[in-house]
């Protein structure tokens, strides 16, 4: 039997481990930055959560989701997305009662059955944040402030803005109307899909992929047309904030978004040199979804972003951000008496927490050198007969090719100043 893993997942190795660590580093920092404290739930939910928060009939629950029975058949999925799990936390753990305002942010996996391609996994890692308490126009440039400044951090220049409005439920519903309308006569020239769509969510058909829903799609009426004098203000503050904080952005009627639970802003940020996938992040607000999971009635805006299409657009943009892990020092032993010490020192540094390597199967001075050299270790810390007799370290700078000998009881001191 030959294991193989499942399509649509990914192994990150170790030579890539120190990219990964790095975006995400960055992200925590940026996030901490804007005030935002981290929280981490489970993979996996009640069903429940995600049909009743993204809409029975999104695509996530309807196509995409991993929903599975327990032992005890209870009805349980892996997360698709990170707000309503967090929402779920806000509302159980009553984090509204810490304050007015929460600022949350998680970093973790996230699981849709999706076609697999470049950019698109079944198993694929995001990272968001959710400002949870405010209905002001200013947490929502603040949340997209967040993701640009992660974007500059990491160094990326060609990521672009787009932005919309969906409205509240009450300009939505004439918006849906009109839309319908709109798509009714072409029916039959529309895919399976969006007839469906049609009768339940007529918004979903501005999203389709398939050309020939694309080319009618493109005539139907926009959103920004149908929004009442709040959702109107709303809108247009939000835009003068984010002009405020130099922000760049284009406005994009057709932003829908795949999930029920928008309101008011809707916003992507698109890498266009990707292709296909080029969506790096999206979020808005989504002022009803606390109270539709049983918390109290409190307004959100959130943004998620994933990190695999951000990972190709640094390589597409030429730039490495991960720092290679090296070691402080590596040990070279000579001989049985210089291992019986040697050991000892090397459990001494390793539990004060210096980084030091070793290799007991290599015996020669020109193999562990060479083992020291191609580790990237700063210094050897080399133990021959001689040293033993005098209770010294040979230590030897691997850049500098000089050395130096240091009582055996120095060492450590030696490490921490360099
Ligand atoms: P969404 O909630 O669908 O807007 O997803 C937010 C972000 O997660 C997207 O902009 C992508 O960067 C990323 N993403 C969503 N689905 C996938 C997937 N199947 N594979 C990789 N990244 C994804």
């Amino acid at each position: 039997m030959e294991y193989k893993i499942p399509r649509g997942t990914f192994d990150i190795l170790p030579a890539d481990s120190a990219k990964w660590q790095q975006v995400m580093s960055a992200f925590r920092e940026t996030a901490q930055a804007f005030g935002y404290a981290e929280i981490t739930t489970p993979v996996f939910e009640q069903a429940e959560l995600f049909e009743r928060s993204s809409g029975e009939s999104s695509d996530v629950v309807q196509k995409e989701m991993y929903r599975f029975q327990d032992r005890k058949g209870r009805w349980l999925a892996l997360r698709p997305e990170g707000t309503a799990p967090v929402v779920r936390s806000y509302v159980e753990n009553h984090l509204e009662a810490q304050g007015r305002l929460t600022k949350l942010y998680y970093i973790g996996p996230m699981f849709r059955y999706d076609r697999p391609q470049a950019g698109r996994y079944r198993q694929f890692y995001q990272y968001g944040a959710e400002c949870i308490g405010s209905h002001h126009p200013y947490y929502d440039a603040e949340i997209i402030a967040l993701q640009v400044a992660f974007l500059r951090k990491l160094g990326l220049q060609k990521i672009e803005l787009e932005i919309n409005s969906v409205g509240c439920p009450n300009c939505s519903k004439i918006y849906d109307e009109a839309l319908e309308n709109y798509f009714e006569p072409h029916k039959e020239e529309l895919c399976g899909d969006c007839r469906t769509r049609l009768q339940t969510k007529p918004r979903r058909l501005l999203d389709c992929k398939v050309p020939s829903c694309k080319a009618i799609a493109k005539g139907a009426p926009v959103m920004t047309d149908y929004l009442d004098s709040d959702c109107r203000e709303h809108f247009e503050q939000v835009k003068s904030y984010l002009d405020k904080m130099d922000i760049s952005y284009k406005v994009n009627p057709r932003i829908v978004r795949g999930l029920d639970y928008y309101t008011h802003t809707a916003f992507e940020f698109l890498n266009p040199a990707l292709g296909a996938q080029n969506a790096i992040g999206g979020g808005g607000r989504y002022d009803g979804l606390i109270a539709q999971i049983g918390g109290k009635d409190t307004p959100a805006v959130g943004i998620a972003g994933g990190f695999e299409r951000l990972l190709l657009s640094l390589e597409q943009e030429g730039i490495t951000v991960s720092r290679p892990y090296r070691p402080q020092a590596y040990l070279v032993l000579l001989g049985e008496a210089a291992r019986e010490s040697g050991i000892r020192l090397l459990g001494q540094l390793r539990l004060s927490g210096f980084s030091v390597q070793h290799d007991p199967e290599k015996d020669s001075f020109k193999a562990q050198l060479k083992a020291a050299d191609s580790s990237q270790a700063r210094f050897a810390l080399i133990i021959g007969e001689d040293e033993v007799k005098a209770g010294t370290v040979t230590i030897k700078d691997l850049a500098a090719g000089t050395q130096m000998s240091l009582p055996i009881g120095g060492v450590a001191q030696f490490l921490a100043l360099s």
